[in-house]
């Protein structure tokens, strides 16, 4: 199914979101807790005139991480080199990346749980004391070759805190947790690309559209995207509310921000009632894999209560309920307390 808010096969295509990537920490929107602290970081390391410790950000798909690792780069004055952990499948790959980095690069590793133990150990040392440690040959004639590679700093980015070694993530000096974002601050997003995009939306277009991007901004960027068709068509100079309002209907978006595939996972848990269903019958009901589930409908459901996880499974919340139209009880409804 094209889902429209289904985040790994909804990245923008690449020069577009590249001229839209904020290249600065002014124009980089919210998370204000981990710029501030990056901000003091890269100024007491440029201070010392040393690389910026290794930084891990995890958080759902879309919220800005690998735009951050970009800011980071620009603030150092370094290179960044951009990579996927599926990418390297050997351990020599590992090696032949960071042979090639030059003094003070940045290194960037999306998907960083899914390296495989072989080449996160090869990682250890190498973020430790910038050495590699090749074992050559097996068995009682192996050698092993230690070679100095240039000090860098690797930034690493997940979906999965939980899924990545404690080993790897104790080695990350600076870790931080990106959060879904207000609607204030989606629309600010919106707001400012809609004026790169030459078609400015006005502010209750931007409002609306920040309100149903599930707290992420590669969504409400690519829902700008397609309202600015509609626009288009119509010929009109701006995007109004109407138009984004007529734009996200027919995109499939309701108005809590829930698209399809989030409507057909409650619709799941409002019929098993008070009954909590397991995570692989959920992914089962949906043709997708766990991880997909895990990693980008529940982050967002979770975060504004709309479902809650129990031992023995998920089960939806009186909020949603409410939302959706389900029956609720008193009790729930908390009329007995
Ligand atoms: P992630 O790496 O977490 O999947 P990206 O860094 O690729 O996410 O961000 C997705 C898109 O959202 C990019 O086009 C980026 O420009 C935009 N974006 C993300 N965070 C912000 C922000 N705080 N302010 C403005 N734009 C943002």
């Amino acid at each position: 199914m094209d889902r429209i808010v289904e985040i790994e096969k909804l990245k923008l295509d690449e020069a577009s979101e590249i001229s839209l990537r904020p290249a600065n920490f002014e124009d980089y929107i919210g998370q204000e807790k981990i710029k501030s602290n990056l901000n003091i970081a890269i100024t007491a390391a440029k201070k010392r005139a040393e690389c910026l410790d290794h930084v891990l950000f995890y958080g759902p798909p879309g919220l800005g991480k690998t735009t951050l690792a970009h800011i980071i780069a620009t603030q150092m004055g370094a290179n960044i080199k951009v990579t996927a952990a599926p990418m390297i499948e050997k351990s020599g790959d590992l090696a032949a990346i960071l042979t090639n980095l030059e003094e003070g690069d940045v290194l960037f590793i999306d998907e960083i749980h899914r390296l495989s133990p072989a080449i996160e150990e090869v990682l250890y040392s190498a973020m430790e004391d910038f050495r590699l440690d090749i074992i050559i040959g097996s068995g009682p004639a192996a050698q092993t070759i230690k070679i100095d590679i240039p000090h860098f700093t690797l930034i690493g980015a997940t979906t999965r805190a939980g899924m990545i070694s404690a080993p790897l993530r104790d080695r990350f000096g600076m870790q931080f947790r990106l959060q879904f974002y207000t609607t204030e601050e989606l629309a600010k997003i919106v707001k400012i690309a809609s004026i790169k995009l030459e078609k400015e939306c006005e502010k209750d277009a931007s409002l609306e559209i920040a309100r149903r991007s599930r707290g992420t901004p590669r969504i409400a960027l690519r829902l700008l995207k397609r309202i600015r068709d509609f626009a288009e068509v119509k010929d009109e100079k701006i995007i109004t509310k109407e138009r984004a309002n007529e734009g996200l209907d027919a995109l499939g978006v309701n108005e809590l921000g829930f698209d399809e595939m989030d409507l057909r996972y409650l619709a799941i848990l409002g019929e098993a009632g008070k009954r909590a269903m397991g995570l692989s019958t959920i992914a089962a009901a949906l043709s997708e894999d766990e991880g997909t589930i895990e990693d980008v409908i529940e982050p967002y459901l979770l975060a504004n209560g709309y479902i809650e996880k129990t031992a023995k499974g998920r089960i939806m919340s009186v909020r949603a309920k409410s939302a959706l139209g389900y029956e609720t009880s008193p009790n729930e409804r908390g009329l007995f307390d």
